[in-house]
């Protein structure tokens, strides 16, 4: 999993993005990330967590002004599933696995990015 291979699924990734729909099965043969990637969350701009895409679990955000996101860590995959925001664009959201994505929920002002590659220390956040 050379760095090298980036550039060119980045743009895979772009075109599956534009497409979505019938390609989320592509983009599942496609592999998911790296075993190492973290799933970062963070609230107005804070780290709050990091989350192992490795291990499955879920967690609820807790984002700014009150609202919640329900973020889920399966199959080395970062997905929200639920959450209070009243666009519900972070829900509709694929999920995501690579380096680089990232579920944006502006309301809630939640970002959840993928961290990959690397065993980043996590440290919790005093
Ligand atoms: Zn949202």
């Amino acid at each position: 999993m050379g760095k090298k291979l980036f550039g060119r699924r980045d743009l895979i990734l772009l075109a599956v993005f534009l497409l979505i729909g019938g390609a989320a099965l592509l983009f599942q043969l496609a592999r998911p990330a790296a075993a190492g990637g973290v799933a970062e969350v963070s609230v107005d701009g804070e780290l709050v967590a990091a989350l192992p895409l490795s291990e499955d679990g879920e967690m609820v955000i807790e984002g700014y002004g009150g609202g919640e996101n329900t973020l889920v860590i399966r199959d080395g995959e970062a997905d929200i599933v639920a959450a209070t925001c009243p666009d519900g664009v972070c829900v509709r959201h694929r999920p995501v696995s690579r380096e680089g994505e990232s579920i944006i929920c502006l309301p809630n002002r939640v970002v959840v990015t993928i961290r990959g590659g690397k065993e980043a220390a996590v440290d919790g956040v005093a």
